[in-house]
């Protein structure tokens, strides 16, 4: 009898041992399953990131019918940075427009902070010279001088090498032209001058601008005048409120090539 009852106690102890190994099994088995779970949602998350693809392409689209319409500007500033530029940056990006700065060496050399409030605005920076010379005066070595020097004043300041070029007075011709090539620069040149630079009057460059002004322009003006600041923004509230869109320089020429290649494909 008493074997029967240590054996009984044995059996039950065995099965209790194997009932508690399940609910550990089973418990381990959850985790696992909630941790496959959770990786399941982080690529999901992960996946949902690509959606930023798509708004870039949407944007893209958006650019495209905006220039095919004949809505989009880009705006530059020549000659500074000067004191009204940060002024200038910050009153553009209230507006959510980006600008193209064509830098002056000389100028920059003092406002490196200046450099970087445009930079990390939005902001396109591309090269103007160092000293504002007749590049089509200059030996090829004076002209990679001007450029080289401004090169690394903009590298410094903002962890970029610029693309762009524009040739002071917009002179040039086809050795100037091999030079900028072998700098790996891209003059871009301007389709409406502001002649802030002559008027020196918001009124009066607001005018000239808006009786000039067509769609898909680059328009010139100075960021070292208060009252191209002033023409600027005037200019920026009344093309934004007839529904054009600003883009940077850069942006202008690959919406440009994007829509002639398609139109040859
Ligand atoms: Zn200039």
């Amino acid at each position: 009898m008493k074997t029967i009852i240590i054996s009984k106690k044995v059996t039950i102890f065995i099965i209790s041992i194997i009932l508690l190994l399940f609910f550990i099994l089973y418990c381990h088995i959850s985790i696992k399953k909630n941790e496959i779970a959770k990786v399941k949602d982080d690529i999901l998350i992960v996946n949902d990131c690509d959606c930023e693809d798509t708004e870039k392409i949407e944007y893209e689209e958006f650019l495209k019918e905006k220039y095919n319409e004949k809505k989009l500007i880009a705006l530059t500033f020549d000659d500074g940075p000067s004191k009204y530029t940060e002024l200038l940056v910050n009153e553009l990006s209230k507006r959510d427009v980006k600008a193209t700065f064509f830098i002056l060496g000389e100028n920059a050399i003092n406002r490196q902070d200046t450099l970087k409030i445009i930079y990390d605005a939005g902001n396109e920076i591309g090269i103007h010279s160092y000293k504002h010379k007749l590049f089509t005066k200059l030996k090829d070595d004076e002209i990679v001088e001007q450029i080289s020097t401004t090169k690394d004043i903009i590298y410094n300041s903002t962890n970029t090498t610029p693309t762009l070029m524009r040739v002071p007075y917009g002179s040039i011709n086809s050795r100037v032209s091999s030079v900028l090539k072998k700098e790996k620069l891209n003059n871009v040149l301007w389709s409406v001058d502001s002649k802030d630079w002559k008027f020196k009057n918001a009124t009066k460059t607001y005018n000239y601008v808006m009786k000039n002004v067509k769609g898909n322009d680059i328009i010139l003006m100075h960021d070292i005048f208060k009252p191209s600041v002033d023409a600027a923004l005037r200019i920026v509230d009344k093309l934004q409120s007839d529904c054009y869109v600003f883009v940077t320089v850069s942006e202008l020429e690959n919406i440009k090539n994007s829509v002639k290649s398609n139109k040859t494909d």
